[in-house]
């Protein structure tokens, strides 16, 4: 019972390598031939078995926190995780070495991006703008994007420019705001760094992630503020002070 449950639900992989992308984000490359034909849409999320359980329930799945998947060709899959501080997941990103052994869950998630939208905007932290890379790769050339992602200083944004994506992008509008300290639960700052945006009066669809508090405020100035449809929105909560493993 014990490994049919396990060998069902869960994948080996191995640390490939492991990248420091900026003062608390290290990119953390798997591999393994479990990876190989693995169904995965930008903007999803893997689960991680990123230390063991208490005994009871150890054997079933262990410790599981959730990253998303910055990138994912053959037996390679990509993670960016931020280094918050405590937490079995900062834990295991901050002392991971190649060639350690762990299990996943596989990719999984609908804040992917949404076909037929008039224009795209983004807005999170640290955590949220690994999601937003690959969806931003996966639009059209002729995809209008608005982006504003907050982050701590400059050293902590993740390449999301059009020159990394593969050449410039015409009706892109991507920029960061930064916090220098300031806490990203609740940030007002990254509502009013939307607020700023100079957007078609249609409502496009929205992609919020990262910060609970700070989607759901970010969420209410476009639909109080500007009139969107809650449908136009799609949040996905990453983490808020207090609450552990949030999924
Ligand atoms: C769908 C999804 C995709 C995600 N993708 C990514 C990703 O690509 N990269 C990434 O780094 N994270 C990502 N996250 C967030 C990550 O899963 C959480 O930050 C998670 O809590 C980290 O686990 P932990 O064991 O380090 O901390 P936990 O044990 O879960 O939390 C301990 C405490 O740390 C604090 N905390 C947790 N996360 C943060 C944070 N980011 N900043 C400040 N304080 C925090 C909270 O107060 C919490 O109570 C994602 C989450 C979801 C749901």
């Amino acid at each position: 019972m014990k490994s049919r449950l396990v060998d069902r639900l869960l994948l080996p992989v191995r640390v490939d390598s492991i990248e420091q992308q900026g003062p608390r984000l290290r990119k953390v490359t798997l591999t393994g031939p479990a990876l190989a034909g693995l169904a995965w849409q930008p903007g999803q999320h893997v689960r991680l078995q990123v230390a063991p359980a208490p005994p009871a329930i150890d054997w079933l799945v262990g410790t599981l926190r959730t990253y998303s998947v910055w990138d994912h060709h053959d037996r390679t899959m990509e993670l960016i995780v931020f280094d918050h501080g405590e937490g079995p997941g900062a834990g295991w990103a901050r002392t991971a070495r190649p060639g350690d052994e762990l299990m996943l869950l596989k990719p999984q998630g609908d804040f992917t991006p949404r076909s037929g939208a008039r224009y795209h905007l983004f807005a999170g932290d640290e955590t949220a703008q690994v999601s937003f890379g690959p969806m931003l790769r996966a639009l059209t050339d002729d995809a209008q994007v608005f982006a504003r992602v907050e982050v701590d200083t400059p050293e902590e944004r993740v390449d999301l420019s059009p020159k990394h994506l593969g050449g410039p992008r015409p009706g892109w509008n991507v920029d960061w705001t930064y916090r220098q300290g300031r806490s990203a639960a609740s940030s007002r700052s990254l509502v009013e760094a939307v607020r700023g945006l100079s957007l078609p009066d249609e409502p496009g669809v929205a992609y919020l992630a990262g910060e609970a508090r700070t989607i759901q405020l970010v969420r209410r100035h476009l639909v109080e503020d500007r009139g969107w449809s809650r449908r136009d929105v799609v949040t996905k909560p990453y983490w808020t002070p207090g609450r552990k493993g949030l999924d």
